[in-house]
């Protein structure tokens, strides 16, 4: 499943250069597809995640770090572990690993 920052976010932004995807984006900035892989969609997108208060992860690119680390990379640096489960995202990890190559063909 992907993982998603709860609002115990202190905003340190330790987590945002550590994900493979640059699927974690600033309080208020829209995500893109495009941003560090090799998609082309580069509309501008405010939802799946999306936070006017905390860093958030976008989930259409969180893919749990698979086919990169053996763990989320956001979840090992956070440093009020708050990069959890997102249980209303579930995904097989044949699904993480497709997401994967879609980011990154
Ligand atoms: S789990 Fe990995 S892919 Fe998902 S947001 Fe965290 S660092 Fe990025
Ligand atoms: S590392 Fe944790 S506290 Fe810092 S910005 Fe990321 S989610 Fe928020």
């Amino acid at each position: 499943m992907a993982i998603k920052i709860t609002d115990d976010c202190i905003n340190c932004e330790a987590c945002e250069p550590e994900c493979p995807n640059n699927a974690i984006y600033a309080p208020e900035e829209a995500w893109k597809f495009s941003d560090g892989t090799t998609m082309e969609d580069d509309q501008e997108h405010e939802d799946g995640g999306f936070s006017d208060e905390f860093f958030y992860i976008a989930t259409d690119k969180c893919t749990e770090c698979k086919g990169f680390n053996d763990e989320p990379a956001c979840e090992a640096v956070c440093p009020v572990d708050c990069c959890v489960p997102d249980e209303d995202n579930e995904e097989t990890e044949d699904e993480l690993l497709a997401k994967k190559d879609k980011l990154h063909a």
